[in-house]
């Protein structure tokens, strides 16, 4: 059991070496039930190798991380019924239609899924007799996230999901990942976009070289740097030319 009720997620004192150089450097913290946990950091830092230890993919070399009522270094196989992980693409068989692509990837679950429902929860539905090859970018990464909701998960994984997408897929994703979010599921995000991470997420990770070098609210951080006396060098108006472009073109999804 994780120790708290509260956190879903306890990983303490985590590490990861290749051949010698500690790739993730003894990291500990909680994901809360409920909340959009972000975790952040330069390419390099750890973030991958982070997440897929949790997730029970890669192996651990030494630390503990319990999920829900699982620990991952003695139960990797009951932590993936309680996990939600992406698929890429590539996993997509390209002449099967998404429902069919649901249902089979339930079968690996050992699961009867209602591709429809999964389907309305990224706002597919109408897309249910297509196949991949034919979705755009934005529906792409919601049909990513439905193969990540077929087993019904507790936590949902979310590498980069809005990399590549336009200003209009990117906020109508975050819309859905916030809906998840409401309708009962902890979400763990790992994001290079800052903007996103302010929007999204409740609480950060910010990760360098292997550790966590701060964790709190993107709030909190903010002020806290604005309080050691920090003067950004252009002051911002109030708005942005993102503000200006989604003003001329609208936020409708520009899909088929
Ligand atoms: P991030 O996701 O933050 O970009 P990664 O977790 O992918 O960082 O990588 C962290 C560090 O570990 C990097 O220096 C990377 O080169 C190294 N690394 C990742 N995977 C392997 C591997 N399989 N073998 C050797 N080194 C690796």
């Amino acid at each position: 059991m994780a120790k708290s009720s509260e956190n879903i997620i306890e990983v303490k004192d985590l590490v990861k070496k290749y051949n010698g150089f500690k790739a993730v450097d003894g990291i500990s913290f909680e994901v809360k039930r409920g909340e959009i946990f972000g975790i952040l950091g330069p390419n390099g830092a750890g973030k991958t190798t982070t997440l897929e230890m949790i997730e029970g993919l890669r192996p651990i070399d030494s630390g503990e991380v319990h999920i829900d009522e699982f620990n991952v270094n003695n139960d990797p196989n009951k932590v993936k019924s309680v996990i939600g992980v992406q698929l890429q693409s590539s996993a997509f068989f390209d002449y099967l239609k998404l429902t069919e692509l649901l249902e089979f990837f339930g079968s690996l679950y050992q699961r009867k899924v209602n591709p429809m429902e999964i389907l309305k929860e990224v706002e597919l539905e109408d897309k249910a007799k297509s196949q991949v090859k034919t979705l755009s970018g934005g529906q792409k990464q919601r049909f990513s996230i439905a193969s990540a909701l077929v087993n019904e998960p507790k936590v949902l994984f979310l590498d980069e999901p809005t990399t590549g997408l336009d200003p209009q897929a990117r906020h109508h994703l975050w819309g859905l990942i916030q809906q998840i979010r409401d309708n009962g599921k902890t979400v763990v995000i790992t994001t290079h976009y800052m903007d996103e991470a302010e929007i999204l997420c409740d609480r950060v990770a910010i990760m360098d070289a292997g550790k966590i070098i701060k964790l709190d609210t993107p709030d909190n951080l903010v002020d806290r740097l604005i309080k050691k006396g920090f003067k950004k060098k252009k002051v911002e108006k109030a708005a942005n030319l993102e503000d200006v472009f989604l003003d001329l073109t609208g936020k409708l999804l520009r899909e088929s």
